[in-house]
């Protein structure tokens, strides 16, 4: 991806549209993100917030933000943006609202609304096509409620309604769906992966979002302290490693095509980022499970070797694939 915005950390903005000492955890990945996501967006921003862990960011009277904040049930995030959309849109047509006081509309949930209960009116809004941004948290859990098992869960990891049983030592063995591929295949105009430890990739793909109407998903892989069972001063460096061992990758996809916008010179294993996690130490301990982390590894290899033959992944980045 070739940089027209955000060519060195000096190009983000110091205005600061998030204060400091919310209600959310230390360390909150989730929250990084939203912060340089919301850096890139400016000013003039209505969020729309599916219940989930942020909801607890903007409690009536107090707000940490700049902007707007409407809270939703996690079903129904995108009918409020619907609602908010189209309130500015007859504005806009009265003569009420001037084009550069426009809003920009972003829902905002965790991978539980996004990829579960949220998902029906979902893809109800990509198919209207409605002008919004959705800014997922991707905790890979129902973390909020104690971290649940959700469909971003990935395979291997240990969860509060997977826990580590003799019949089922790995914990989850599901496979993750795929979020970014939910929404690819309905070719809207932008869909991406980010992360809060490359601010530049992130705030560039914002800026190339903020270019195109109609819905723009990004989705944050949000490391969770408690959760991941990490100290929150090692989120940032589990979001690096991530990327750096390939289970997360950096991409985009405008209108249905992806390309894939940091790619690692060189791969770190994947069970340096594993064994940073408390979710997944049963592969380690008591016992090492050289199978199940083989598994992993083969997986995101044959991701990325599908990614260097220039050829569309066939199978999006499953569990199989991410552990
Ligand atoms: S539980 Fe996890 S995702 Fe939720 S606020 Fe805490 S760190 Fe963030």
């Amino acid at each position: 991806m070739k940089r027209e915005a955000y060519r060195s950390l000096r190009n983000i903005s110091r205005e600061e549209p998030l204060g400091p000492g919310g209600s959310l955890c230390a360390g909150c990945g989730g929250l990084l993100a939203l912060r340089l996501f919301h850096k890139a967006l400016g000013e003039n921003v209505i969020f729309v917030n599916a219940a989930g862990c942020f909801s607890l960011l903007a409690l009536f009277p107090f707000t940490p933000l700049r902007s707007s904040w409407l809270y939703t049930a996690m079903a129904c995030a995108p009918a409020g943006a619907q609602g908010i959309r189209d309130a500015l849109d007859i504005l806009r047509e009265r003569g009420k609202l001037a084009p550069a006081a426009d809003r920009k509309v972003v829902v905002v949930t965790g991978d539980g609304a996004a990829q579960d209960i949220g998902l029906q009116s979902t893809m109800a809004a990509i198919h209207r096509g409605l002008d919004f941004y959705y800014f997922c948290y991707d905790n890979e859990a129902y973390a909020n409620t104690g971290f649940q098992t959700s469909a971003s869960t990935p395979y291997g990891s240990r969860t509060a309604t997977a826990p580590i049983t003799p019949a089922f030592p790995l914990g989850v063995v599901q496979q993750r769906r795929d979020l970014f591929e939910i929404w690819r295949v309905q070719k809207p105009p932008y869909v991406a992966t980010v992360s809060a430890a490359d601010p530049l990739d992130l705030s560039e793909k914002v800026y190339r979002a903020s270019k195109l109407s109609g819905p723009k998903l990004f989705i944050a892989l949000s490391p969770c302290p408690p959760g991941w069972e990490a100290e929150p001063e090692k989120s940032v460096e589990l979001a690096r490693l991530a990327v750096e061992t390939g289970i997360w990758p950096l991409k985009e996809a405008v209108y249905g095509q992806v390309s894939h916008t940091k790619v690692p010179r060189r791969f770190k294993p994947v069970e340096e980022y594993l064994a940073s996690q408390g979710r997944f130490r049963h592969l380690f301990e008591p016992k090492r499970n050289d199978e199940a982390i083989a598994r992993i590894q083969a997986a995101v290899e044959k991701y990325w070797k599908a990614v260097s033959d220039a050829v569309a992944p066939q199978e999006p980045l499953s569990n199989e694939a991410v552990g």
